[in-house]
């Protein structure tokens, strides 16, 4: 799960990591009265998307009066924002951070994320802040900074002080980076975090190590135990399919193709995915209906296939194990008969209860094609959607 910058930054507060006051706003009023309440001669407009790139695209604006951040706030809220994360449709700005302005001497990378290879937590960071570190990576590697980090001991100060050296943040400031970096892993380790990225940290006029981004996004398999990051979810960032499917219970990824696919088990939704690919198809989706799934379920996920608007096929592929096909059968049939059904759909079923299952497709009166297999299914499914 991913946040706002604003939330992230509410979070490393809580740790003692150092970041700019500030306020979330969700209106020109609320944005011009937030930057009374703070009171700083200079007042940084931010949009707040759960994307970065934010600067270059012209959602992050300095405003040196009440006047410029009404400007500003008017320009940015309600605007679409494109950048290099958001993909070419961009996202559209509904709120604000106004934040305290930084005397910025020099702008750092410092991020946190977890390392497959050494299947633990690695600390990176690099003189080149503010810029895009993946271009640092590809262009000056030598210029990115690492420290593995052993889960029993944790960060080490020793660690976090040899990365302040390498990084050349100035001598007399390493203890309040060493400080810095110890506070963002403790947020990162007990709040569940995936990644952690502060692009930039900055060195202040005043001498203070700060954040001014923040970066934070967390495994939703353990936000069971962190009430309080659910609370940040901002449901408009999120595609509203997704929203529904999370509401069932379903595993459910929307993708870039035009073949719906409705499966059991993740494997044999990856598998099947595969074998469309294979046979020169896209699929529209990932969707793994689960082992033990209601007539209502399957419903719920035929109903969600059919509301994308690319869809222009579906393939239904079951292996019954636990799942009964005629429990699949009913569930398709009942959503067909719902919606409507103007698409092609192949069904592959196998496992238990499969002759009932096949019975029941077969009395719906639908135009379902039946397949034989896996491979027949997803040649079938791919000649009819053309
Ligand atoms: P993004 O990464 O989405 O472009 P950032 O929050 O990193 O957004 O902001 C982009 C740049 O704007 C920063 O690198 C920094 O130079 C400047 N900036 C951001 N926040 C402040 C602030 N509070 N005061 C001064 N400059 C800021
Ligand atoms: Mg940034």
């Amino acid at each position: 799960m991913n946040i706002h910058e604003y939330q992230g930054k509410e979070i490393l507060r809580q740790y003692g990591v150092s970041v700019p006051d500030g306020q979330v706003a969700y209106t020109v009023e609320e944005a011009v009265e937030a930057a009374k309440s703070l009171g700083t001669e200079v007042t940084v407009v931010k949009a707040q998307i759960h994307a970065g790139g934010r600067g270059k695209a012209g959602g992050v604006k300095v405003a040196k009066n009440l006047d410029e951040v009404r400007t500003y706030a008017e320009e940015i809220l309600g605007k679409t924002l494109i950048t290099h994360q958001t993909g070419p449709l961009g996202k559209e700005v509904k709120r604000l951070l106004i934040e305290e302005g930084c005397d910025i001497k020099k702008e750092y990378y410092v991020g946190l994320v977890l390392d497959r290879a050494t299947d633990g937590v690695v600390l990176m960071a690099s003189e080149e802040g503010g810029t895009e570190i993946e271009e640092v990576a590809e262009k000056t590697p030598e210029k990115i900074f690492k420290e593995y980090i052993d889960p029993v001991v944790g960060l080490s100060a020793y660690q976090a002080r040899r990365i302040a050296f390498n990084i050349n943040i100035p001598t007399a400031l390493v203890n309040k980076a060493v400080k810095f970096m110890t506070g963002l892993y403790t947020a990162f380790i007990e709040k569940d975090c995936s990644i952690a990225e502060i692009n930039p940290l900055v060195v202040t006029g005043a001498g203070d190590v700060m954040a001014l981004d923040a970066k934070l996004n967390f495994d939703d398999n353990a936000l069971y135990r962190h009430k309080d990051i659910v609370d940040f979810r901002d449901f408009d960032e999120e595609d509203p399919k997704e929203i529904e499917a999370s509401k069932y219970d379903l595993s459910y990824i929307s993708l870039d193709g035009n073949i719906g696919c409705m499966v059991n088990g993740a494997g044999l939704a990856m598998a099947t995915m595969d074998i469309i690919k294979h046979y020169n198809g896209d699929p529209a989706n990932f969707l793994d209906v689960g082992g033990g799934a209601t007539e209502e379920k399957v419903k719920e996920a035929f109903k969600i296939i059919l509301s994308d608007q690319n869809v222009k096929g579906i393939f239904v592929n079951i292996f019954g194990g636990i799942m009964k096909c005629d429990i699949i059968a009913t569930g398709v049939v009942g959503a067909a008969r719902e919606l409507g059904l103007d698409v092609p759909l192949v069904v592959r079923l196998e496992g238990t209860n499969v002759d009932l299952g096949k019975q029941i497709l077969k009395e719906s009166g639908l135009n379902i094609t039946a397949a034989e297999s896996m491979a027949d299914g997803a040649e079938k499914i791919v000649a009819l959607v053309g």
